[in-house]
């Protein structure tokens, strides 16, 4: 941990931060707090959870949902919401393994219900040979697993939210690449919520939409949250990505808050992006939401393995969630 030499802002303990936008040092109690109280301020500001919402948090073992299922738990009793977690556990050799017992760890020290989606006991290989049999990057097929499972295990399990652990710089550096590559409808997906549609979609909602990569890495070093230390073997650095996030930190460092009143005004403006009133039928095999009557994931599995697999994913996650009472 950095010594800044400095006291708290608030009380006179050493500080372990300082945040320019609000010209403030901080110490580790102090950062904690504020951190808490900022998502507390998102869930406010963009309405994101009800009193009695189900808020099923996505964990995938890294810093990001890590953080805030630990700062959701705190607030739960606030808010009057109940919790759970799942974890898509993508059969990658070596990483999966250590991103499943990080999350367990993560589930534990909460004392928070956990499942585990495993696609291997789905489809019956990993992400690694489904990429290769999709003769696609492991990535874009992952996204796309990855978004279904989530769905499906949401509205499985019950929940009324999925929550997603997107921080600001995330949001903002795949806004920027949207704009930059005109890709209109994406950025409409951007917001920090969607909604719920009946038997098709859970709402998914981003608590840290206002909390800096920065603020999530340091609350999870403070409070010592258990995080995958490896990187995924197919992780290739998207490199605009990677520059527009260099960017934006430049400027942030210019005008500090810049982050948080581009998000803002994002915000607002949202809603003249095109794609925020796509078709919405149901795929014909699985019932779940498509654009065309055929989800992505049934198209994807009926190429390669011969027949949709939406339907079988569904009776296996509808097992795997009634031997396991979440929201108790
Ligand atoms: Fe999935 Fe790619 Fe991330 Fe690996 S690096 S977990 S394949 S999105
Ligand atoms: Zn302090
Ligand atoms: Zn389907």
């Amino acid at each position: 941990m950095k010594e800044l030499g400095r006291r708290c802002s608030l009380c006179n303990k050493k500080a372990v931060v300082y945040i320019p936008y609000q010209r403030r040092y901080y110490c580790k109690d102090h950062f904690v707090e504020f951190l808490i109280n900022k998502v507390r301020s998102t869930i406010k500001r963009y309405k994101l959870i009800k009193n009695r919402d189900k808020v099923l948090v996505a964990l995938s073992g890294g810093k990001d949902s890590a953080v805030m299922m630990d700062i959701l738990f705190k607030l739960s009793k606030d808010f009057g919401f109940k919790l759970a977690a799942v974890h898509i556990d993508l059969g990658i050799e070596g990483f999966s393994d250590e991103s499943r017992k990080v999350v367990e760890q993560q589930a534990r020290r909460l004392g928070a219900n956990l499942v585990v989606v495993r696609l291997n006991e789905i489809l019956g290989v990993g992400l690694t040979e489904l990429s290769r049999k999709a003769r696609r990057p492991p990535c874009s097929v992952c996204g796309l697993v990855k978004r279904y499972l989530l769905n499906l295990a949401a509205l499985v399990s019950g929940a009324s939210k999925l929550a997603l652990g997107h921080n600001l710089d995330d949001i903002m550096a795949y806004a920027l690449k949207g704009f930059l590559t005109q890709d209109l409808r994406y950025i409409s997906k951007l917001g920090p919520s969607t909604e719920s549609i009946d038997d098709l979609a859970v709402g998914r909602i981003r608590p840290l939409y206002e909390v800096y990569e920065s603020e999530t890495r340091l609350y999870a070093q403070l409070l010592e949250i258990p995080v995958v230390k490896s990187r995924c073997p197919h992780f290739r650095p998207n490199q605009m990505e990677v520059e527009l996030k260099n960017v934006i930190n430049d400027i942030e460092q210019e005008r500090p808050g810049m982050k948080l009143s581009f998000i803002r005004r994002f915000v607002r403006n949202i809603q003249y992006y095109p794609g925020i009133n796509e078709d919405i039928i149901p795929c014909k095999y699985c019932g779940m939401i498509s654009s065309t009557g055929e989800c992505s994931f049934c198209r994807l599995t009926k190429r390669i393995f011969g027949e949709p697999m939406g339907p079988r994913a569904k009776r296996y996650l509808k097992d795997l969630f009634d031997v396991q009472n979440l929201w108790t």
